[in-house]
């Protein structure tokens, strides 16, 4: 029995508020398997001790968030080419031989996330307005373009983050003045948030949208509130909207796959339970 019983967990700083507990340990009750995830509170300083300890541990895997999702990848003894690219992880699974394997499902999580709210939805609809320059940004962008995209505009407070990013990434990548952030709105299919503004604690994203075709898909990274100010702006005006929620619990799928051994399903169950905890 027990060298049956799987454990992961996460790694952040600090780490109380994540939800993945509640995801990963529903899901194991919900297959009736033997194991459990945990909250590890990992000091910076103590990353690279905290991450060789997996192995030792005899932990199946972990994932890592704020602020270890860049350092982490450096300690792996192998990164996903996907993960490479978006020069960070977010999951970290041990091999039967003890090595580390860096994986970064945010990109897949946020694709699921639109595909679960718009079935018909297709990269190469048109436009996307990228907003934020961040490590969610790069994982959105990657996915974006993975997924066939081909104008996507990149819009950053730091314009030269939002450069540096269009200038690896290619052509299809175009970047905006953040002044200019409410007439990019025009003609674009699909606008994703990608800041912390309108995150609990933050400002409402200060952008207008009035030039926002009303066809356009309009999603969030930000889960807390469910409902930003801008998803809800948007869904006055008559906009299919997508909350960051979808993105966070697609990412763990493929996380659960591989430390568990099973393909989880998002269920109305699952829904409810990380509901109850905001
Ligand atoms: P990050 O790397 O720290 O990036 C933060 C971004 O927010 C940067 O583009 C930054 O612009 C921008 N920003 C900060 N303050 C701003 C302001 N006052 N006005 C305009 N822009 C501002 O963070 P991240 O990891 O990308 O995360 C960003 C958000 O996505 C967070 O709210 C996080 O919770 C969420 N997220 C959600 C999921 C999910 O599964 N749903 C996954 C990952 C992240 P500058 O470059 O100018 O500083």
């Amino acid at each position: 029995m027990a060298n049956n019983f799987v454990m992961a967990g996460v790694m952040g700083w600090p780490v109380g508020h994540s939800r993945s507990p509640v995801i990963h340990n529903h899901w194991i009750r919900q297959y009736g398997l033997q194991g459990a995830y945990g909250l590890f509170p990992v000091q910076p300083g103590k990353l690279e001790d905290a991450i060789r300890g997996l192995p030792a541990l005899g932990l199946a895997g972990c994932n890592v968030t704020i602020p270890h999702k860049v350092d982490a990848m450096k300690l792996m003894d192998v990164v996903d080419p996907l993960a490479r690219r978006m020069g960070a992880i977010n999951t970290i699974v041990v091999a039967p031989d003890g090595a580390l394997h860096g994986f970064n499902n945010d990109g897949y999580g946020y694709i699921q996330s639109l595909r679960d709210a718009s079935p018909n939805w297709q990269a190469n609809a048109g436009p996307a307005t990228v907003l934020g320059a961040g490590g969610a940004a790069r994982a959105v962008v990657l996915s974006l373009l993975d997924q066939g995209a081909s104008e996507i505009r990149l819009i950053n407070r730091t314009k030269s983050k939002a450069q540096d990013m269009a200038d690896e990434f290619g052509a299809a990548v175009h970047v905006f003045d953040w002044a200019e952030r409410h007439e990019a709105l025009t003609g674009c299919a699909l606008l994703i948030n990608t800041t912390n503004q309108g995150m609990h604690g933050q400002p409402a994203l200060d952008i207008q949208l009035d030039r926002l075709p009303q066809s356009t898909l309009v999603s969030d990274a930000v889960y807390i509130p469910l409902e930003t100010p801008l998803l809800k702006e948007a869904r006055l005006r008559g906009n299919a909207t997508v909350n960051g929620l979808g993105m966070l619990l697609n990412q763990a799928r493929p996380a659960f796959k591989a430390w568990f051994g099973v393909m989880p399903d998002i269920t109305d169950e699952l829904r409810t339970a990380i509901m109850a905890t905001f």
